[in-house]
């Protein structure tokens, strides 16, 4: 039996049983990306940890009476960046809490110490830093921004990003886990996508499920991505991240999404997203990862060599070497790609000036990353 999704432009039918539903997504994958499954080796900068939002889900924030909270400073940042040089990535990662300065006198106070009034201001030189003094590409992830701050970053980012997460005003209720969380609000977040496509910027977006989101809501979420980037062109990949219960958390109680849910969303989004998005699962999030390969995904996101997860510190990364033997065994090839997509490179106005040179440095002819770091390491 067939459910008739709902599409504008081109209906889409996903296949109700299961096997029906991974095949056809195993297919489009097969595709358009064939058998090659890809990851970035990056560095994770956590450039502050403060935010005015307080998501039920989240580890990574910290209060900013707590002696954890910081902004890390430029010598930081580079310190990081050199460490991640040393292991051979290529990106470097920015992801810092949503505006904390709107709403703590700390996170004021911090940027003051470091010359500042906004963290995006902030982040614009760090990115530069980054550009100037190292061989890595910034991709940033800052969560919702405005016209004028996607102008002020672009220049000096390759890629930028911002999980859409959900588009249910339902879980802003109270007790649900984006109440009183001002960026959260799904159209500040959609608008984010539409603005970034306006400023033609490589984004990457994506699906946070299992924190109470049904399954039509996800379904809404994975065509309102599709339509922004049927308007624009910029969705370069989209993430389908499962939501992790840990105990130091508001949801602590709530219950994990199952690795068949985790499945179903990942194939229904491989149906549902044109076929050019790259479609990512965290591979640190479940020990059964690889079975994600069989429901269309081409790429397993960001893994250090470097850092831990910041936003899920408790799981570590896989190590590379493994996941590429993990990866071989189920018939796919391991490749390392930029945080920068080979589409975005071929012409257009996607990648300003200063950060093309660098990407075209790092690129190989098929635009993934042309030291192969992880191979060598098998040899
Ligand atoms: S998930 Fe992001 S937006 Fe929400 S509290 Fe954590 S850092 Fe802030």
């Amino acid at each position: 039996m067939n459910m008739p999704m709902p599409d504008a432009d081109s209906p889409r039918i996903l296949p109700q049983h299961l096997d029906d539903l991974l095949g056809e997504a195993a297919r489009i994958r097969d595709t358009h990306w064939g058998r090659t499954v890809t990851y970035s080796r990056k560095v994770f900068v956590p450039l502050t940890n403060m935010c005015r939002d307080t998501c039920g889900y989240c580890t990574f924030v910290k209060d900013p009476g707590s002696p954890q909270a910081n902004i890390m400073t430029p010598d930081q940042v580079l310190a990081s960046a050199r460490r991640g040089e040393a292991e051979g990535c290529k990106e470097l990662l920015f992801s810092l809490g949503e505006k904390p300065e709107l709403r703590h006198e700390a996170a004021r106070a911090g940027l003051a110490r470091l010359g500042y009034t906004r963290m995006t201001a902030y982040l614009r030189d760090m990115c530069a830093l980054v550009l100037n003094e190292t061989s890595l590409l910034p991709h940033v992830n800052a969560g919702t921004l405005t016209d004028a701050e996607l102008e002020e970053l672009r220049p000096v980012a390759a890629s930028m990003g911002m999980m859409l997460e959900t588009v249910s005003r339902r879980l802003m209720r109270k007790g649900g886990p984006h109440h009183a969380c001002p960026d959260k609000v799904p159209l500040q977040r959609l608008r984010t996508l539409d603005r970034a496509g306006l400023r033609r910027v490589p984004f990457t977006t994506g699906l946070l499920i299992g924190i109470g989101e049904t399954w039509a809501e996800r379904l809404e979420a994975l065509h309102a991505i599709d339509a922004a980037h049927r308007r624009h062109g910029h969705i370069q990949e989209v993430i389908i991240q499962n939501f992790q219960r840990k105990p130091d958390i508001a949801m602590a109680n709530h219950p994990e999404p199952s690795l068949e849910d985790m499945l179903r969303t990942i194939a229904a989004a491989r149906i549902i997203l044109s076929p050019d998005i790259s479609l990512q699962a965290p591979p640190n999030l479940s020990a059964r990862h690889i079975a994600y390969l069989g429901a269309g995904i081409n790429d397993w996101g960001g893994i250090s060599p470097v850092t831990i997860d910041f936003i899920n510190p408790q799981h570590e990364w896989p190590e590379i070497r493994t996941l590429a033997a993990s990866c071989a065994e189920a018939g796919f090839e391991l490749r390392e790609r930029l945080t920068v997509y080979p589409r975005f490179m071929q012409g257009g106005d996607f990648i300003s000036p200063p950060v093309l040179a660098r990407v075209s440095a790092l690129a190989g002819a098929e635009g993934l990353a042309r030291d192969q770091r992880h191979i060598g390491e098998v040899q």
